[in-house]
Parts: C-alpha cells; sequence; structure tokens
C-alpha cells in the first residue's frame, strides 16, 4: 500500500528531509515522508543499541563470527511497541547482511512470543502473519531470526504452588498444606477479580517467565518492547502502586540479577512516543496483526486497570505536552534500584528486594483506630460490628501458617483481589 503521492495544484506540503516527497506524518513539529519517517525511528531505536555488541560482524564464514556474536531475546508482548521492533531489528539484519559478501549479522534474534492472556490462535496467526510478512521461514533463518512460542501453563504446572494470606492486620502468611496445585495460566488467574491486580501479577509472571527462559537457555542481552509512553504509564503505575522502588530496578538500570547471574535490559523504543508506534505500524501494515485493547474506551473507569487509566491520560496530553511524557521517563531513568545485597530479604511473590518492613508503611499508611463510641447509637454500631464476619476475619488465619515476606506493591495487590489470598506459584 503506497500512501504518499501528490496532491493536485496548491502549494505541496514536502518532507522538511528529503524534500522529495509529500509529508504524510507531522511528529514533534518535523514533517516527514513514510521513509524518512520509518527511518527516523529506527535511527532511535539504534541509538539505543549501539556499539559493537550488535554491530554487522564481518568474516569469511560465518563458523569465524559465531564467537563473537550475542543471542540476542525479545519477549513479543503482543503490542504495536512489540511490531515496531520487530520491524526495526529484522530490517536492521537485512541491512547488516546486504553490506557486503563478507558481512554477517550482528546479532542472533529469539523473537519469544509472550501472549499469555492471548487466545492461542491469535498469537499463532500473528506469528505466521509476521513469518510471511518478513520473507518467509528461509529468509528468517538467513537472518538468524528464530520464533519461539512461550509456555504458560506448562511454567505454571511444572511448579507446585503456595497459598498466600494477608490478614487485616497485614501481616502475610503462607500456607502450604493441602493447597491445589495449579494447571493453567486461566485457572490461576481466574479467582483474580480486581483489573489492576490481575495486570500487575500477569506482568510479574511475564517477567518470571522471560527470567526463567534467560536462565534456562543462556540468553544474557534481552529488549523490551516499551515506547517512551509505555515506560511512563509504568513509572506511574509502579508509584501508584507502592512498589516505587522497582523504577530505579526496572526502567532506571541497565542490567537486573537473578541467582547470580546478570542480565542486561535494553528498551530500543524508549524515545518513541505511542502516537509515533501507531503511526509506523500504519504505515508498515502490520497494525492489525494484533489486537490490543478492544473495547477499552466502552469500559468504565472501576473496570479499568491502573495502566489503562494512566494510560489515558497520557494519551490525551502526548499531543500538546509531549514533553511531560518524557519527563517522567527521564526521571525514572535516574533512579536507580535497591542494592542487591544477599542479606536483604525478597519478596516471596515477585523476587524485588524489600527494603522497609511494609506491614509498618501500610500500617501508618491507613488510620486503623478510629474514634471511640460516644453515644448510644455508634455504641451499638460497634457491638454490632464486633459480631459481624468482618471482625471474626483475623481469626481464619491457620495455626500452621508461616509468616513471610512480602513486599508492599505484592501486598496491596494481593489486599485488592477482594479475598485477601492468593495462589502463586513456587518460582525457584
Ligand atoms: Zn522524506
Ligand atoms: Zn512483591
Amino acid at each position: 500500500m503506497e500512501l504518499y503521492g501528490m496532491c493536485s495544484g496548491e502549494q505541496e506540503d514536502l518532507c522538511g528531509r528529503c524534500r522529495k516527497h509529500a509529508t504524510i506524518v507531522v511528529s514533534r513539529k518535523e514533517h516527514f515522508c513514510k521513509d524518512c519517517f520509518l527511518k527516523f525511528i529506527r535511527v532511535k531505536q539504534r541509538k539505543q543499541m549501539k556499539g559493537d555488541l550488535y554491530k554487522v560482524k564481518f568474516g569469511k564464514s560465518e563458523d569465524e563470527i559465531k564467537n563473537k556474536t550475542v543471542n540476542l531475546l525479545f519477549p513479543f508482548l503482543f503490542t504495536q511497541s512489540s511490531l515496531v521492533l520487530a520491524d526495526a531489528l529484522i530490517y536492521w539484519l537485512k541491512e547488516q547482511v546486504s553490506m557486503s559478501s563478507k558481512a554477517h549479522v550482528g546479532f542472533y534474534l529469539t523473537i519469544f512470543f509472550l501472549g499469555l492472556d492471548k487466545p492461542l490462535e491469535n498469537v499463532k496467526q500473528c506469528m505466521s502473519s509476521l513469518e510471511s510478512r518478513y520473507g518467509g521461514a528461509e529468509m528468517l533463518e538467513e537472518l538468524h531470526i528464530s520464533f519461539t512460542l512461550a509456555d504458560g501453563d506448562t511454567f505454571i504446572s511444572s511448579n507446585g504452588s503456595q497459598e498466600y494470606l494477608v490478614s487485616t492486620a497485614n501481616e502475610a502468611f503462607c500456607i502450604n498444606e493441602n493447597v491445589p496445585k495449579l494447571k493453567t495460566l486461566h485457572e490461576f488467574f481466574s479467582n483474580i477479580g480486581n483489573p489492576s491486580s490481575k495486570e500487575y501479577f500477569m506482568d510479574i509472571v511475564k517477567d518470571l517467565i522471560i527470567g526463567d527462559y534467560c536462565l534456562k537457555k543462556h540468553f544474557s542481552h534481552v529488549v523490551l518492547p516499551y515506547s517512551m509512553s509505555e515506560l511512563a504509564i509504568s513509572t506511574l503505575s509502579y508509584t501508584v502502586g507502592g512498589s516505587g522502588e522497582r523504577i530505579g530496578a526496572v526502567i532506571g538500570s541497565k542490567t537486573r540479577e537473578e541467582n547470580s547471574n546478570t542480565f542486561d535490559f535494553l528498551y530500543p523504543l524508549r524515545d518513541v512516543l505511542q502516537y509515533e508506534i501507531e503511526k509506523y505500524t500504519d504505515l508498515c501494515g502490520t497494525s492489525g496483526f494484533v489486537n490490543e485493547n478492544k473495547g477499552n474506551a466502552l469500559k468504565s473507569v472501576r473496570s479499568k486497570s491502573m495502566n489503562e487509566l494512566i494510560g489515558g491520560y497520557f494519551g490525551s496530553i502526548q499531543g500538546e505536552y509531549p514533553e511531560a511524557v518524557s519527563t517522567v521517563v527521564k526521571i525514572a531513568s535516574k533512579l536507580s534500584g535497591p542494592p542487591n545485597k544477599k542479606d536483604f530479604k525478597k519478596c516471596q511473590i515477585c523476587h524485588n528486594v524489600v527494603l522497609d518492613d511494609p506491614e509498618r508503611w501500610i500500617n501508618g499508611l491507613t488510620v486503623l483506630e478510629g474514634v471511640p463510641p460516644s453515644n448510644e447509637e455508634e455504641i451499638e454500631n460497634l457491638r454490632r460490628y464486633k459480631e459481624s464476619s468482618f471482625a471474626k476475619e483475623k481469626e481464619c488465619i491457620p495455626k500452621d501458617a508461616e509468616r513471610v515476606t512480602i513486599c508492599y506493591g505484592c501486598m496491596v495487590a494481593i489486599k485488592s483481589t477482594g479475598s485477601s489470598c492468593l495462589y502463586w506459584p513456587t518460582f525457584v
């Protein structure tokens, strides 16, 4: 589909970069034709991945350069940004191998399809659409690109499960006895009614699956497909959700540590705004390969998750105030995560370092003791409350339950599920 063409008669709006083709995108006050716009975004991606590591390799044969070539893992998250990163990376690899007869790819790319909350047929449809869009299986093989499907169910069922409880006094417990073994992801998420909690735990599961895959398949370099707008959403959502320490650990830092291994995490699209992402996939003709947030606009505020609400806010201001989005991400990038020392406690659920005592925090933030009753009616209300099931909830913690460390963010998310308990797989 060719989108550019001449407008007849009137003065033509030419691309500010090449001065040859008509403008079809205006972004950050600059006028672009299709090719110049795609290049503008690709340059932003390459700037984040500059250096020798991913550069084209030269050698007589593949064997000669094999040891110098890194394996790069790209978790495909079924978002428009994932499509942009896929296109930009594949385009880059194609350009690298066409440089000369001795040129080889700068990295071996594994695209890890992580569509845990998507129906399997949609996931497979997207994979095959991408394969044919980028020249078919043979071409992908030539570029050393492989597609892998993440299997969330196997990941869940190959681990045991535990039940976590948060008491009304905000103490966290773990119960090991008689806990049903979770078999599918669907089973796991079906108990979580609150959309923000569901999203919160889904993100943790995705992170854990990526970490697990890196460990098992020996990947130490990962690129994540988040635009500047998406990173800004995560930053605010971590803040609001009470896991502010994760901003520095996830967005501010380039490396993450797990089981004494260090992994490089890059965000190649961290300088790209969401409307630029959408324009890019429109121009590539790939936007329909994933269908995210369908019917989102119709949802009521209460049934929207935190990320959706914050996304709506950034979406409404990014046109007029793009600097607001970039300021949030710039601040996040300047923060560093908590030091990862061995003697620090880790959250049993998200595996993040727990610095403060979350119980003290949550109790300090919430006023638990009310004003004492002052008249007959209030004394009667208090008596009725004490007899009610609300007041008896405290006693539901089994005697053999074990006290555990859970971070503030996970504690809030568990309490928001409505049942104050969570079945969670025991990831190693
Ligand atoms: Zn141009
Ligand atoms: Zn946690």
